[in-house]
């Protein structure tokens, strides 16, 4: 099983979230576990405050190091061995499907989502191992970042999907996009299912699917050609 630790400001956003369609089935199986645990649960104040004002001034709030901290070192006291400890962060470095079967490895990765202007430094720099971004751009807190992580991550967990091949053929995989794809009707508004996938023929459908992984990728991602 591979065990996932949440630490958020809203933890309920990130469980009901997760417990629907294949990452909620994997949990029900026993594939994956995702627990999410509460920072404010571990702040001392008597107002359960996890923010302070920044040193220097300006502008927003910056969440306090002792409650992640103890909420970090509780995850670790209950966990057989010590968790990856991610912090979902745009100064990270970027997720890309590399990143994601590099993780695929770890069967024990805890998650820290930020939230306001960010996260205390001293805390980061004494418990976390990797930061991670989901892209250039700034999103209000780590929570949809760390189900990112997680969903794309599981994907790659023995079990989540029906076949290793739903994945390995796949985007980013080899650093190729996937074909195109058709359902039925055979002609809808006039746009026929190309002749050959409807041909039965399973090394001509094959050599088509290559053909147009590769035509995809020049068309929108050429970049990763040159990769
Ligand atoms: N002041 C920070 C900065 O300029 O880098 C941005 C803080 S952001 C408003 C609050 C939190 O959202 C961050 O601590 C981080 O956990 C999360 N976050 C925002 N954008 C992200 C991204 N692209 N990837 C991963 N996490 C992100």
């Amino acid at each position: 099983m591979t065990k996932f630790s949440v630490l958020t400001l809203f933890p309920q956003m990130v469980r009901d979230a997760l417990c629907v369609s294949i990452i909620g089935r994997s949990q029900k199986k026993g594939i994956i576990d995702v627990k999410c645990y509460d920072i404010r649960d571990y702040s001392n104040d008597k107002h359960k405050r996890v923010d302070d004002a920044p040193y220097g001034g300006g502008k927003g709030m910056v969440m306090m190091a002792d409650p992640i901290a103890k909420c970090f070192e509780d995850i670790c006291k209950n966990s057989e061995s010590k968790p990856l400890f991610i912090y979902m962060s745009p100064v990270g470095k970027k997720f890309t499907q590399e990143v994601v079967k590099e993780l695929s490895k770890y069967k024990n990765i805890a998650i820290l989502c930020g939230h306001y202007e960010g996260i205390d430094e001293r805390v980061l720099d004494k418990f976390v191992d990797e930061r991670i971004s989901i892209g250039d751009y700034v999103l209000t807190g780590g929570e949809i970042p760390a189900m990112v992580l997680i969903d794309a991550v599981c994907r790659m967990i023995p079990g989540v999907l029906s076949d290793s091949e739903c994945f390995e053929k796949e985007s980013y995989y080899n650093n190729l996009l996937e074909h195109p794809h058709y359902t039925r009707p055979a002609v809808w508004r006039g746009m026929s299912v190309p002749e050959v996938l409807m041909s039965g023929n399973h090394g001509e459908i094959e050599k088509w699917r290559q053909e147009h992984s590769v035509i995809q990728t020049l068309k929108y991602r050429s970049d990763l050609i040159k990769e």
